[in-house]
């Protein structure tokens, strides 16, 4: 594991080893949003990822389509829109580790949510809960209460939340399994995040998947900070259903068309409560109109509509540049760009910022959760600062600097000017 071992601090030992980094020409692939007359140093990809230059084209490739051949475009356009969600299949099945029938793009992340919950959540008076942590991103935790009240459940009985047992709020394995072992008969679900988004935390999905399985339950995951920054192995891990936003690390643009992922297992299963629409009905038969509605097998079988193709469009663009880039080797430099960041902040910062993400380099991705500690207008005054300089991170109340220098866009030089910029705000501060 290429863990950063040695480093100085500064801005040449940086700039060397962005020289060595054969990843580096990706960089000049995306738009870097202007700071006065030089670049924002943006660490903000977990919120929304950079736009690629090519996507500008794979737009208007798609409105000339429209403009020239109208209706005919859905077989006649340069990328024909009839087929469009194909196109995408391979590179998303690559990136997360599926077979290209497990995988399909559609909707947005909380809709998917809702549709896989509409065929995997089916709770009994005997087993009605599902297991959740207790800091879960809140669009999750809504659908997963309405669905409870949908089945005429007590969302104080049947939703588990799991609280952090580690220090800065992290959820170790034993916690789940503890959970499990405690409350497993009575769960129908388990349904955790593969990134934390506040902590940044790496969860062990094929371990989770085991322990839930063993007491009888289904697994879901939400992948919205994980997909793109960390590999992962969707079909290995034996989930039985994942969902995910594109417009984060995948740098597909705002609202993007999201990833949902059904396991194999699940590929012919007619039988299982699913919302239907025409576009999952079976391909071959799909224009013959008929009343009956018989699912294409697979996760293509849970499609509603028939896709935004303008959403559509920068997807394809993004995926194809992770094909080139190749995850592992994203998170090859990913581990040493962070774990970089992390050691100097340790070294140069440690009064001023307290680094909440697990130390351990496989338990966090890209991102690092920062605390700023002093009194309470100091967080505030420290991000101000920062974005007065271009560097652009988000913010959490009442305390939290979240960064994610990116693989695909981020230098070490980035990390190096972020940590200079927090040491000349404390020095201006004294
Ligand atoms: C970003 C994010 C969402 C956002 O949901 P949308 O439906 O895309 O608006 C939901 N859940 C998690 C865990 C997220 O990180």
């Amino acid at each position: 594991m290429p863990a950063v071992t040695d480093f100085e601090p500064g801005l040449d030992w940086a700039r060397a080893q962005d020289r060595a980094d054969a990843l580096a020409a990706f960089r000049g692939e995306f738009c870097l949003p202007p700071h006065g007359d030089g670049e924002q140093i943006y660490l903000c990809g977990n919120s929304l990822g950079l736009m690629p230059h090519a996507t500008r084209q794979a737009l208007a490739d798609e409105l000339d389509d429209w403009s020239r051949l109208a209706v005919e475009a859905h077989f006649r356009g340069r990328h024909p829109w009839m087929p469009y969600h194909g196109f995408v299949r391979e590179h998303l099945a690559e990136l997360v580790g599926a077979l290209e029938t497990e995988v399909v793009a559609m909707n947005s992340l909380s809709v998917n949510l809702h549709l896989m919950l509409v065929s995997f959540y089916r709770p009994t008076a005997q087993r009605p809960a599902i297991l959740l942590e207790k800091r879960a991103f809140p669009s999750d935790r809504y659908a997963l209460e309405s669905q409870v009240r949908f089945h005429g459940f007590d969302p104080a009985q049947a939703l588990i939340e799991l609280d952090g047992d580690e220090a800065n709020g992290t959820i170790s394995l034993a916690a789940i399994e503890r959970a499990l072992h405690e409350h497993g008969e009575r769960i129908a679900l388990v349904l955790l995040p593969g990134v934390q988004y506040l902590t940044g935390q790496v969860f062990d999905l094929a371990a989770i998947v085991r322990l839930a399985h063993a007491k009888g339950c289904l697994v879901g995951f939400d992948l919205a900070h994980a997909v793109g920054n960390v590999p992962v192995d969707l079909h290995d891990s034996g989930c039985d259903f994942a969902v995910w936003c594109h417009y984060k690390y995948v740098n597909s643009g705002p609202g993007a068309v999201a990833g949902c992922f059904v396991h194999e297992r699940h590929a012919h299963s007619e039988r299982r409560p699913r919302f239907a629409g025409w576009w999952g009905h079976d391909q071959a038969t799909r224009f013959q109109m008929g009343p009956d509605f018989h699912p294409t097998p697979g996760a293509d079988g849970w499609q509603l509509s028939n896709p935004p193709i303008l959403a559509l469009a920068p997807l394809r663009v993004s995926l194809e540049i992770f094909h080139r880039a190749g995850i592992a080797r994203l998170r090859q430099k990913s581990l040493a760009l962070t774990g970089y960041l992390a050691r100097l902040i340790e070294h140069a910062v440690p009064d001023v910022l307290d680094v909440l993400t697990p130390a351990e380099p496989q338990r966090r991705g890209s991102q690092l959760s920062l605390r700023v500690k002093g009194p309470r207008d100091a967080g505030r005054a420290l991000f101000e600062h920062l974005s007065r300089e271009g560097i652009v991170g988000d913010w959490r109340e009442p305390d939290v600097i979240r960064v994610a220098p990116t693989a695909l866009y981020n230098r070490y030089e980035d990390a190096a000017r972020f940590v200079d910029a927090v040491d000349r705000w404390r020095a201006a501060r004294r």
